[in-house]
Parts: structure tokens; C-alpha cells; sequence
């Protein structure tokens, strides 16, 4: 089920234009548009999920696991690494309220 008013949905539904980097019938995958590293993917669930802490479909969760594995490697930075995070609810700094991963590489990231 997807929401209407969430960005993300909108992207998954093509309403709003996205860089796809990988798609299949449950995940898509593309560039951030506010990069934050020289590559900075977001990894989805098409269906509307709000977090990490609503994800009750542990397939799916490990389907998304492959998938960013997959794009790191595709994206050249497997090797010389990346991050992978996933921010939840306020105190976590969630802007959108669609369950995504940010794959963050290309570069040595700050330390936190
Ligand atoms: P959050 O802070 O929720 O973990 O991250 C949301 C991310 O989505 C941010 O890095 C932001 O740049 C990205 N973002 C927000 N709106 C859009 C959009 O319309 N298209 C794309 N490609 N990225 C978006
Ligand atoms: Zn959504």
C-alpha cells in the first residue's frame, strides 16, 4: 500500500522524477539529491513502510540487504568501503517518513 502524500511513494510511482540506480518489484534505489558523500544512494521498499521500526517483513529486509550490497558494488565503492544508515524518528533526524537506507561512500566519511 503506498501513501499519497509521502515523497517517496511518489518517486516509486514514477509522479516525481528519480536517478534509479536499481529497481526491481520491491526495491528501488537512487541517487540522493542532496548528496552527502560523492556517492549517496537511497535503497527502498516500494510499499510504504514509515521505518525500521514498522519493518515486520523480515524477507523484505533481507532482500533490501542484497540490494545494497549489490549497488556498493556497482557503484565502485565496495572495496575502499561504505556506510549504510538508516535514520528513525525525530531524535534519529528522519525527514522523510518512508523507510530508506542511505548508502554513503566514494570518500572518507567524518567520523560520528
Ligand atoms: P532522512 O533525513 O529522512 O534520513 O533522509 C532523507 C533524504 O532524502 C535526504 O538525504 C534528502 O536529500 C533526500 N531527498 C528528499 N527528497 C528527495 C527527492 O525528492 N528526491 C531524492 N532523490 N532525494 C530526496
Ligand atoms: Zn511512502
Amino acid at each position: 500500500m503506498n501513501d499519497e502524500n509521502c515523497i517517496f511513494c511518489k518517486i516509486v510511482k514514477g509522479e516525481i522524477p528519480s536517478t534509479k540506480v536499481y529497481e526491481d518489484d520491491k526495491v528501488l534505489a537512487f541517487k540522493d539529491i542532496e548528496p552527502a558523500a560523492p556517492v549517496h544512494i537511497l535503497v527502498i521498499p516500494k510499499v510504504h513502510v514509515t521505518s525500521l521500526l514498522e519493518l515486520e517483513d523480515d524477507e523484505l529486509l533481507i532482500h533490501i540487504n542484497k540490494v545494497i550490497k549489490q549497488v556498493a558494488r556497482e557503484q565502485g565503492i565496495a572495496e575502499s568501503g561504505f556506510r549504510v544508515l538508516t535514520n528513525i524518528g525525530e531524535n534519529g533526524g528522519q525527514a522523510v517518513k518512508h523507510l530508506h537506507f542511505h548508502i554513503l561512500g566514494g570518500a572518507k566519511l567524518p567520523a560520528f
